[in-house]
């Protein structure tokens, strides 16, 4: 008797524990479905994808389904369900002479050219190039997917500030006042010793922006250009946002208060930019979302200088060894220790929407620029995003904002702050 109410009740919890399996299956294929009705409607834009100059030769055509080191073309971005990327014209920060800065004008034009080869010309009946929010939602209606243009560094203006203009007639639309390294214009989050910066805690350079770059900041809201803080001081942020007639963005920045990494936003820095109506985009890099240990950074620091790819150009127009032997190490370092997880990108997003509201967050991967964590390892596995997004609770309507509405928004209102009578440019 006890043994047989003994077998039944083991019988009875494994079908319930059958029912229970069998449940969550359901629920997740509910969830699944749902996700992806949602990521299906929504603009999904990715803020901030870096490019070599040899982007949209045959090196890498971005009409072709490109094996890694490419993580962004048409095909994964549309099995990824993405709809549109702000394309890169990113220089680094070198010395500032006459030949550093013709060297990183020269950059930045040839990476307008790329751009303009995809958009205009290679894959011009798959993806067009918006200068507008409402070129976004037309090209997204029109069934094509959506390239834009931001900047990354000031150093392409440096002393020639009418380049600005010209940077704006070819569909820069974000402005990214520094990157790593102080420059004319503005203090760096993260100064070179290499170069002679002095460190931000020793009072950094300008202590913000320049009056160079306040004139710079002025001169982006009377074009109509959106001002990017991600790689900026705080003192610069700061200055930024307080200057600005227009709300300004941190591109691809997360939260300092889970990483205290000096590129990430600290809580102030934060209210500062929500007040004025900006948005920060969350990134997927894995070093802001959660501490990388020192010895893989080194370990894969030293393969890198092994095997020469020290630069963005160099790791795309490696030889197939050396690039097939990076992937090798990486591989195992992401194995010994791993990447950041979706949840710890989601983490960071609901810090940041429950600091500073659904309205001043969005999303960014930095592919290609160092970004990328498990489940979101390439523009193809975009929706995942959005499937823990729906995991955790988000709903359509704040999805739809994190996902591109933010951002959008933001285009709208800077380009409504526009100085009348600024050159029109069509
Ligand atoms: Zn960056």
């Amino acid at each position: 008797m006890r043994g047989k109410s003994i077998g039944g009740l083991v019988l009875g919890a494994i079908l319930l524990l059958g029912t229970s399996v069998s449940a969550r299956a359901d629920e997740d294929a509910a969830l699944r479905a749902r996700a992806h009705e949602i990521h299906d409607r929504v603009i999904a834009i990715d803020t901030h994808v870096d490019i070599p100059t040899s982007f949209a030769t045959p090196a890498y055509d971005p009409g072709e389904d490109n094996p890694a080191p490419v993580l962004v073309d048409i095909p994964k971005m549309e099995k990824g369900g993405l709809d549109g990327v702000f394309f890169i014209v990113y220089v680094p920060q070198t010395e500032r002479d006459p030949a550093g800065e013709s060297a990183a004008i020269s950059k930045a034009f040839a990476k307008f050219a790329a751009i303009h080869r995809m958009a205009d010309n290679q894959n011009a009946d798959r993806i067009g190039l918006a200068t507008s929010a409402a070129d976004v939602r037309r090209l997204n209606e029109e069934g094509k997917k959506v390239a834009l243009i931001g900047i990354e560094n000031g150093f392409v203006v440096d002393h020639h500030p009418e380049l600005l203009d010209i940077y704006y007639e070819l569909g820069a639309r974000y402005f990214g006042l520094v990157h790593n390294g102080h420059n004319d214009l503005a203090d760096s989050a993260q100064p070179k010793e290499s170069l002679g910066d002095k460190p931000n805690d020793a009072g950094g350079e300008h202590q913000g922006l320049s009056p160079m770059g306040e004139a710079v900041v002025r001169r982006c809201n009377d074009l109509g250009i959106m001002v990017d803080i991600s790689h900026s001081a705080k003192s610069t942020a700061l200055d930024a946002i307080r200057l600005s007639r227009a709300p300004v963005i941190a591109s691809h920045s997360s939260v300092h208060a889970l990483r205290a990494h000096p590129r990430n936003m600290d809580d102030e820095t934060m209210k500062a930019m929500a007040a004025k109506g900006g948005v920060i985009q969350i990134v997927a890099f894995d070093d802001y979302l959660h501490e990388v240990p020192k010895a893989k950074h080194k370990a894969r620091g030293e393969a890198a200088k092994r095997l020469g790819l020290t630069s963005l150009e160099a790791f795309f127009d490696a030889s197939e060894e050396a690039k097939a032997e990076f992937r090798k190490i990486s591989d195992e370092l992401d194995a010994e220790y791993p990447r950041s997880t979706l949840s710890d990108l989601i983490d960071h997003i609901d810090y940041a929407v429950t600091l500073v509201g659904i309205d001043h967050v969005g999303i960014a991967s930095d592919f290609q620029g160092g970004g990328g964590i498990q489940g979101w390892r390439d523009a193809g596995e975009t929706f995942n995003v959005t499937l823990e997004l729906v995991r955790r609770g988000y709903g359509e309507e704040e999805i739809a904002k994190l996902w591109g509405g933010n951002i959008l928004r933001v285009m709208d209102e800077v380009e409504a702050a526009r100085k009348q009578g600024a050159k029109q440019v069509e």
